[in-house]
């Protein structure tokens, strides 16, 4: 279904955010015919460039970033939504001719895809010049802060001039389809929601695991580490998503509300219960080499385990975890189901456990680990078989068009849908929550562990399950 016209305006439009991610995106949406022809794009960013210089730097990000643009039709006609202005955010430069090119009677979306130290100054701007009004929307990029004050700073400055329902927080995971099918799941179905508790529930794990090392980014990177890169924003919605409520409508401040009230109820994590590490030097340089720093203490790996002290999970902890340079890339949510009250039959062998696995990469999909018969004369022996749904599959030709997770996001942000993106007071919850863990560990001097690249981490981050009675899912 197409929204409606549009005019985007891209602030940070030459950055690498705006190549990779943004106008590949919106170029997939045009094709799909999501995006009518006319809407517009206008980069916005500091380098001196004309409309056409800006259409040949667009084109030449999607030859990039799209692998089978050649076979693509509708290039020409996309390079016709793009135009570009010259724009200082912090000076007067091209603001004037910004308020000339966007047109008033179209939804008007500015995505903020600049560094956040400027969002201040793109707002005040905006507003001096009369470009935004009270029906426009601002898209920002994490990082949303850094702990809970710059976190705080932020709103205020976007609030100055925006009010909360103008507001789009990207956290790029809550774009992808599984993630949403993961409510669809919880929720369209009666199957679950009444296992869906500490009482039938045993723990639930959640990884994002990386191959790559912080590579070029590590003197941003050592200022954040996974802590403040992952856990509190992406792996925190993730959490937060499993364990809430049913929202009384699928409406977005009706699931913000409940997504928040989680976060409330975190319990603050023990030093104990968590494992910090920074991966070795292994043929290619280890961490402290990538951030340049050999005394940093920032952690390229963290796992941690908290509790809910709510009625639903009292007693069903959460494992996260989160690294880079592991042995696999990979992202997903495992909900492992208690043992069944009294078992029928003698010498189980071959009995696991019920794991509903959803997995957000590669090959996002859900899987469900249920018990059967071994096949075969041999009598009851119990084997495993997983109930496969992966949505490539499932969902046949459309698969194959299942949308980036940014391309969803945008087309939400042209929607006024909200549901998908975090809240001012989500944000400040999640902070209020990671800085007494981080703060924690600072006053102690805690140094990370060293573990081996290719690896699933520190060797510690077992204890953390094992302590329990409990292992780790392997990293595949
Ligand atoms: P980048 O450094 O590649 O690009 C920055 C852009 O901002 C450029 O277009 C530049 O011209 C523009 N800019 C800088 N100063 C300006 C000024 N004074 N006035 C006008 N324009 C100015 O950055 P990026 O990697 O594209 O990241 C942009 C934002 O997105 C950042 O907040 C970043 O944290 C966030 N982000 C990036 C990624 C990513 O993969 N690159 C992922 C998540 C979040």
């Amino acid at each position: 279904i197409p929204v409606d016209p549009f005019d985007l305006v891209i602030f940070g439009g030459t950055g690498d955010l705006a190549r990779r991610k943004i106008l590949p995106g919106l170029y997939r949406r045009f094709v799909a015919g999501q995006m009518p022809a006319d809407s517009r794009i206008i980069g916005a960013a500091r380098s001196e460039m004309d409309q056409a210089g800006y259409r040949q730097f667009v084109a030449e990000a999607l030859r990039e970033f799209i692998p089978d643009l050649r076979r693509a039709e509708g290039l020409s006609d996309f390079l016709g939504t793009i135009d570009y202005v010259a724009i200082d955010a912090q000076g007067d430069g091209g603001w004037a001719e910004l308020a000339g090119r966007t047109r008033k009677d179209v939804v008007r979306a500015f995505y903020f895809s600049v560094a956040p130290a400027l969002f201040g100054d793109l707002a005040e701007r905006l507003h001096q010049h009369g470009i935004t009004d009270a029906s426009s929307r601002v898209v920002v990029e994490k990082p949303f802060g850094r702990d809970l004050a710059t976190a705080r700073d932020l709103n205020a400055v976007l609030a100055r001039h925006f009010d909360e329902t103008q507001i789009y927080r990207i956290d790029h995971y809550l774009g992808k389809e599984t993630v949403q099918n993961l409510m669809a799941v919880r929720f369209a179905n009666i199957l679950f929601e009444p296992l869906w508790n500490s009482q039938f529930i045993d723990h639930v794990q959640i990884t994002v695991a990386e191959t790559v090392g912080v590579g070029g980014r590590g003197s941003y990177y050592d200022r954040s580490g996974a802590m403040r890169d992952m856990v509190q924003n992406h792996l925190m919605q993730l959490l937060c998503l499993i364990a809430m409520e049913p929202p009384y409508r699928f409406d977005p401040d009706a699931v913000r509300d409940e997504k928040l009230k989680v976060i409330r109820a975190l319990d603050p994590v023990r030093p104990e219960d968590i494992v910090r590490g920074q991966y070795l030097a292994n043929g290619q340089p280890g961490y402290l080499e990538d951030v340049e720093n050999p005394a940093s203490r920032t952690e390229s790996y963290i796992a941690l385990k908290v509790c809910i002290s709510n009625w639903r999970w009292k007693g069903t902890p959460f494992y996260l975890r989160t690294g880079k340079r592991l042995r696999a890339r990979t992202s997903e949510i495992a909900i492992t189901f208690r043992e069944p009250p009294h078992s029928i039959f003698e010498g189980e062998e071959g009995w696991k456990e019920n794991v509903l696995v959803i997995r957000l990469q590669p090959n996002e999909g859900m899987n469900l680990r249920v018990m059967i018969k071994e096949p075969g004369p041999g009598g009851m022996r119990l084997t495993e078989v997983p109930l496969d749904m992966s949505f490539a599959d499932a969902l046949g030709e459309t698969g194959a068009d299942i949308p980036d997770a940014y391309e969803r996001l945008i087309m939400d942000v042209i929607r006024g849908n909200q549901t998908l993106f975090m809240r001012g007071d989500e944000v400040e919850a999640a902070w209020a929550w990671a800085d007494p863990v981080i703060e924690g560990w600072e006053a102690r001097d805690d140094r990370p562990r060293g573990y081996d690249p290719g690896t699933s981490g520190p060797e510690d981050a077992l204890m953390l399950l094992h302590r329990d009675g409990r292992r780790w899912r392997e990293i595949r």
